[in-house]
Parts: structure tokens; sequence; C-alpha cells
């Protein structure tokens, strides 16, 4: 085994990540050390790329960054059982704490003393990653690695598309980015009936109409109410996904949803924004925040239904070998691409 290894760090407070060669991790007895094949740059390693507020109060300096990725194992440590050498795999980049209340319930997702891999601990934009065992997801050999490199999105994009029953429903998705994108093919995939997704970024809005079939709407050139006439829709939406954060879309959709409407609300807002309460109460509506993917059942409805026809594939625009990392990540920063993969092979 080597002990040297190529990783991109955020090695100064300043714009860019930096490749560096790095000791390769020392596993612990309940650690696996995978081999990264492929990694997914997601919009957290934009905001660790250009320094912002977030990054600079969450992220050490020196941290290997990325946490999307799909690899093989290469060494197990004593005390791991049911995992084998040369195994497939991808693997939940949330390290939980298993004293809370919720852990001990078996809801994981929800441990307050969560740590993330690549925001919090050494990740894995790197040869190699070192990680607990028991966040490993073997990779059956329909999924191939870009496609597990993109299951932690795809998990958001799961999560909250399963939040509420879609069978029949009227579907809104503000936001085209790649898990917008990927939650209209699920909502689709699951048998919603109409699925409109707005953006103000055509070339986004052109993607998701080549991923699945959804109506895009440019809401900077057309009404949302004009859609609804053209589809026959007379109450609103029943369950809408805000996956854009931006204060101006969740507005529409609150607007848009029919009595009783369900939002499952994904999307980060930059910070504090105001929100019509009482257009949420008269219209009765109700709001699930998503975080994160729910560990594990998220993963096994995802690899059930990639199994079953869910095809996401088109979703990745732009794929580059890791020493071309700088293009990958400009072309992401540009809001020109859907998801971009980069290969550690
Ligand atoms: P993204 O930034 O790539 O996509 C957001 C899209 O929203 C962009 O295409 C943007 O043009 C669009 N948008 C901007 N203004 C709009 C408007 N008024 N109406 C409709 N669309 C508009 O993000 P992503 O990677 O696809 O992630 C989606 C969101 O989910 C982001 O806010 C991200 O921070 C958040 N996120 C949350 C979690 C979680 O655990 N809660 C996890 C991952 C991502
Ligand atoms: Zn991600």
């Amino acid at each position: 085994m080597r002990n040297d290894m190529k990783a991109l760090v955020k090695t100064k407070p300043e714009p860019g990540l930096w490749m560096e060669h790095r000791a390769v991790p020392e596993i612990g007895p309940d650690d696996v050390l995978i081999r990264i094949r492929k990694t997914g740059i997601c919009g957290t390693d934009i905001h660790i790329w250009n320094w912002d507020d977030w990054a600079a109060r969450t992220v050490p300096l020196g941290l290997v960054t990325g946490h999307e990725f799909a690899g093989e194992i290469v060494e197990i440590g004593r005390n791991v059982d049911g995992l084998t050498i040369g195994q497939r795999c991808s693997g939940e980049g949330h390290l939980i704490g298993k004293q809370s209340r919720q852990s001990r319930a078996g809801k994981f997702h929800l441990d307050p003393a969560t740590r993330g891999i690549g925001v919090n601990e050494q990740g894995a934009f790197a040869e190699y990653l070192k990680l607990p065992a028991f966040n490993v997801v073997p990779l059956p050999d329909e999924i191939d690695d870009e496609i597990g490199a993109i299951l932690d999105p795809l998990g958001n994009a799961v999560h909250t598309a399963l939040s509420f029953d879609l069978v029949g429903e009227d579907v809104l998705i503000t936001g085209a980015g790649p898990i917008g994108i990927m939650a209209a093919a699920v909502a689709r995939h699951v048998g919603a009936r109409h699925i409109v997704i707005t953006d103000v970024n055509q070339d986004r809005l052109d993607l998701a109409a080549q991923v699945t079939d959804v109506v895009p709407v440019n809401v900077a050139k057309q009404d949302l109410r004009d859609v609804e006439g053209v589809l026959k829709m007379k109450e609103g939406f029943d369950v809408g996904m805000e996956m854009s954060g931006n204060q101006a879309a969740l507005d529409q959709m609150v607007e848009n949803m029919v009595m009783g409407g369900r939002i499952a609300m994904l999307g980060i807002p930059p910070g504090k924004s105001p929100v019509d309460w009482s257009r949420i109460v008269f219209k009765a509506i109700t709001i699930k925040g998503v975080y994160g993917r729910e560990i594990f059942e998220t993963w096994y409805k995802m690899i059930a239904m990639l199994e079953n026809g869910l095809d996401i594939r088109k979703v990745i625009t732009h794929r580059f070998p890791v020493d071309e990392f700088r293009e990958g990540f400009e072309i992401m920063r540009s809001g020109k691409s859907g998801k971009v993969v980069l290969d550690w092979t």
C-alpha cells in the first residue's frame, strides 16, 4: 500500500482549492479505507472554493474537501463484518453520533452531533478516504461509478421527493439545479401527474427537459398561472419542492399551492427570509424541512429505483480527469452545467 496520495485541499483562506500530497489515512478498527474512483462536485464544494462567510465560519483550513464519491474498499478494520476487499461502494458522508434521542430511535439523519466529511472532517476529494464501515453503501453491478458518485445529491432529491405522496399529484419544483432536476425525475418515476419545474436559468431548464418528462418554466419570462391554465390545473399544485433557496421562488410556490398543499423545503435561504405566515395559515399549508438523506432508508429506495428504471445519467453534463479539477469547478461556478464528475483513476 502506498503511503502518499493526491488530495484537493482548502489550504488558504481565499478562493480556490489546491492539489496536495497527503499521507494516506490510517484506519481504525471500525473503519474501511476506500480507493476513490469518481467524485461529484457539489454546491457545498463551490461555497468552500469561493470561501464565502459560511465556509470561512465552518471549514477548517487544511481540510481535504469533497463528500460525493464512489470507489473500492482496499482495507478493512478488524471489527468490521460484512464488507470485503474489492467491494465497490459509495457511502453516507454524514458521520453521526449514537447518543442522541433521535439516533437511539434509529433516525440517524436527525442526530444533532452529525459531522460532514469534506466539511468538518477529512473528505473524499483524494485518492483514499477513511470512512466508518457503518457509513459504507455497497454498489450493485447495475450502478456504475459515476452514478455511484452522485448518490449523495440524488439522496437529497429522493428524500425530498418521497416526503409526501406524489401518486397522481401535480408537483411544483422551484430550482432546476442538479437536485431539482433529479427530484423531477423521481417524481415522474413514482407516478406524479404534472411536474412543473421553475428556474431563471434557461440552460438548466433545457437540461431538466432532457433528463425527464417535465414542464420547464422560466419564471423570469413566463407566468406560472398561465402554465397551470394550459395544463388545465384548476386549484394549484398539490406538492411543492423548494430547491432554489430563493425567497421569490418560495413566495411563488406558496401562492400557487392548492388549499392544504404540502411543501418539502430543501433549498437553503442565504439568511433570515420574510415569510407571509398568514398565507401559510389560511391556505393550511404543511411545510417540512428536509436535511440530508434518511440513513439508510433513502439509500435503499434510491438504489431500488435506479435498479428499476430511474435514469438520471443525463444530469451529469461534464466529466474531467482530476488533474483538470479547475475546469470542473469553473464550469460548476458558471451555472452552465448539471453535475460535474471528476475521475481519480
Ligand atoms: P443550485 O444552486 O445548483 O440550484 C438552484 C437553482 O435555483 C439554480 O439553477 C438557480 O438559477 C435557481 N433559482 C434562482 N432563483 C430562482 C427563482 N426565483 N425561481 C426558481 N429557481 C430559481 O443548487 P442544488 O445543488 O441543485 O441544490 C438545491 C438547493 O438545495 C440549494 O439551495 C442547496 O443549498 C440546497 N441543499 C440543501 C441540502 C439539505 O440537506 N437541506 C443538501 C444539498 C443542497
Ligand atoms: Zn453534495
